[in-house]
């Protein structure tokens, strides 16, 4: 279980506020950083115009991250097919263990060897649909609740 947990994504992260968000009774504290331009996804501009957007978005949030707090118990980063390259080479400062990285298959197997290559290999990478825009914050919800990091599929049999 983990106590403090940092979540960032350079698109939004629907129906929660940025910042800090608790839950007393099981102990859980979470920092959530969304896009911070109010833009539901980032790469709405193409080509190099977008790729600029999403690389001066990423270091806006590691740097917010960092006034923030430095001591979180895991970050999850969603790094999609745009914003993956710049997320992943600023985790690397972070322990594998420490990182969980969250993107749609898109750009997977490029991404998967992008983290390998930076030395996390090891960290847990949960795939998501793209844009991360309904796996986020159901991490978000769930780690408060829980302290876990995973998604949790609605069983059909309960209604
Ligand atoms: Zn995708």
């Amino acid at each position: 279980m983990f106590k403090s947990v940092a979540f960032l994504s350079y698109n939004a992260i629907p129906n929660l506020k940025e910042g800090w968000h608790e839950n007393k009774k099981k102990g859980t504290k979470m920092l959530v950083l969304p896009n911070s331009h109010n833009r539901k996804f980032m790469n709405e501009y193409d080509g190099d115009k977008g790729n600029l957007a999403v690389r001066n978005e990423v270091h806006f949030l590691w740097k917010k991250f960092h006034n923030t707090t430095n001591n979180v118990d895991q970050i999850v980063l969603y790094v999609g097919t745009f914003g993956h390259k710049v997320a992943i080479r600023l985790s690397k400062k972070f322990p594998a263990n420490k990182v969980t990285y969250v993107t749609c298959t898109c750009g997977l197997i490029e991404v998967k060897k992008l983290i390998k290559r930076f030395g996390h290999g090891e960290s847990t990478l949960i795939v998501s649909e793209c844009h991360g825009i309904k796996t986020m914050p159901h991490l978000c919800r769930n780690f408060l609740k829980t302290g876990e990091i995973k998604v949790i599929k609605k069983s059909k049999n309960k209604k």
